[in-house]
């Protein structure tokens, strides 16, 4: 008999935690896994799925403007949020269950309530019982981090936004982050009027400078209403049950929703880390090494609850590599190299590796190529909208830096040029690459 109610015991069922759980258990271990709210975590059930799933059903608004001009007659275009609303969700749900029969077919045993650790091999459940692990792994994710101004509670944040009641005519979006971009593009092609409010002048500051100025051109030309070097100083609900919204200088504005997203923080308030003497940063995140291991041998963390890098696949290969190492026989670490990411913002954009103006930091001789077309898709369209591609080159070893985009499709077209930079493909690979003609994914191999 083991000396430990389990081998190991997952606090959270997100992205990372689900895997981790999953190949643990593959690999032999008895596994217990709980969650306070929803299988799935923020990816499938608040995150990058539904959102998705909005960004594609608010595409056929400019899909269908376009439509005339192709020789379809559409009557009676209009929308109607509580559809497109239902059906996300309905589709979340789905997920969630495919989630839950993975758990179920690798034996690993949910537990539907909060837990917290009380030891570093103790878990306390919501229920009072109290159960041991030889492992404890933190997989909690992170959680929208809302200012503070009076007023703050009338505001929603990235988890209401999935479950409006009506669609608001009127949106403000504060942020100039993912969020904020995403949803912005959303409501605005779904016909609201949206005001996006941020504290400086620029937006995406992760992002290549060129390609996020196409991207606010372009959003601008859209109708999206910037409201830069702003902040809300309080918002007040009125008796028709709109919001006002005081931005100072005498600038108030009426709203129906002000969407907040201004980040996101790792959710370990009142996790009992103290019991166990895990160690958290600055912002509150568990501190951990390569191996996931946090300031206590017998406790491991992964995910946004880390804050390294706030993204799905790296959670899952976070929670894949602790699997393997812990009970797989086969210590790995997750190489964070030239990790691809993208805006679902209206147009995408996307980027991997250095931007041009890291590069020129770290490198000081580049060179960048760059194509400025016009999608053959948007020709019919009245906005038309131009794409970016650009390549940053090291002078020296002609390596490729980095490679940005903004334009229909970009993250799809990303995701494989991603291959290239991880490989440490240069330029001359492109160039001798023969361009599959007509696409947008061939201004990659014609940069100049
Ligand atoms: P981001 O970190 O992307 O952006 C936060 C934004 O809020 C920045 O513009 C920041 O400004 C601003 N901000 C921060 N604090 C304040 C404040 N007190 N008052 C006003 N503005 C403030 O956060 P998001 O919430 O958009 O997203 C959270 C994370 O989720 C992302 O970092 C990303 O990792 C992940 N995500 C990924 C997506 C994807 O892969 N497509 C989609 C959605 C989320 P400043 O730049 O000045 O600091």
């Amino acid at each position: 008999m083991s000396e430990f109610d389990y081998d190991l015991f997952v606090i959270g069922a997100g992205s990372g935690g689900v895997r981790a759980a999953r190949i643990s258990a593959s690999h032999g271990a008895r596994v217990a896994i709980a969650e306070e709210h929803r299988v799935g975590g923020t990816c499938v059930i608040r995150g990058c799925v539904p959102k998705k799933m909005l960004v594609y059903g608010s595409m056929f608004a400019e899909e269908l403007g376009h439509a005339e001009n192709y020789g379809w007659t559409v009557e009676g275009r209009s929308f109607d949020w509580p559809v497109l609303r239902d059906f996300v969700n309905r589709d979340v749900d789905r997920l969630e269950g495919l989630y839950g029969k993975t758990l179920q077919s690798h034996e690993v045993e949910l537990l539907d309530e909060r837990a917290t650790i009380a030891g570093p091999n103790t878990v306390k459940l919501a229920s009072g019982r109290e159960v041991t692990a030889r492992y404890i792994l933190v997989a909690v994710g992170s959680w929208p981090m809302m200012p503070d101004f009076p007023g703050v509670e009338h505001c929603i944040s990235s988890n209401e936004v999935f479950h409006l009641e009506e669609q608001p005519r009127c949106l403000m979006v504060v942020g100039g982050g993912y969020i904020a971009m995403e949803f912005a593009g959303i409501f605005n092609a779904l016909g609201s009027e949206v005001t996006v409010v941020n504290r400086t002048d620029r937006v995406l500051r992760s992002y290549d400078d060129q390609i996020v100025e196409r991207m606010l051109h372009i959003a601008m030309g859209r109708g999206i209403d910037f409201k830069m070097h702003s902040q809300i100083r309080s918002v007040e609900k009125t008796d028709d049950g709109c919001l006002m919204v005081d931005l100072g200088e005498a600038n108030k504005r009426r709203v129906d929703q002000v969407l907040i997203a201004t980040g996101r923080k790792p959710k370990t308030d009142g996790l009992g880390l103290e019991n166990a003497g895990v160690k958290l940063g600055e912002k509150g995140e568990i501190t951990v090494d390569e191996y996931n291991r946090t300031s206590c041998p017998s406790i491991y963390a992964v995910g946004d609850v880390t804050d390294r890098v706030q993204l799905t696949p790296v959670a899952i290969r976070e929670g894949h590599a602790f699997a393997d190492t812990v009970f797989g026989d086969n210590p790995r670490t997750v190489n964070y190299d030239y990790i691809p990411s993208a805006v679902f913002s209206q147009p995408p954009l996307a980027g991997v590796g250095l931007t041009e103006a890291e590069a020129r930091r770290e490198y000081g001789n580049v060179k960048v190529y760059s194509s400025d077309f016009r999608p053959m898709k948007n020709i019919f369209s009245p906005h038309a909208e131009r794409g970016l591609y650009k390549m940053i080159v090291d002078e020296t070893s002609e390596k490729i830096l980095g490679i940005h985009m903004i334009g229909p499709e970009s993250p799809e077209i990303l995701q494989v040029a991603a291959v290239a930079l991880k490989a440490g493909l240069t330029k001359q690979a492109f160039d001798d690459t023969v361009a599959l003609h007509p696409s947008m994914a061939e201004e990659l191999v014609l940069l100049k």
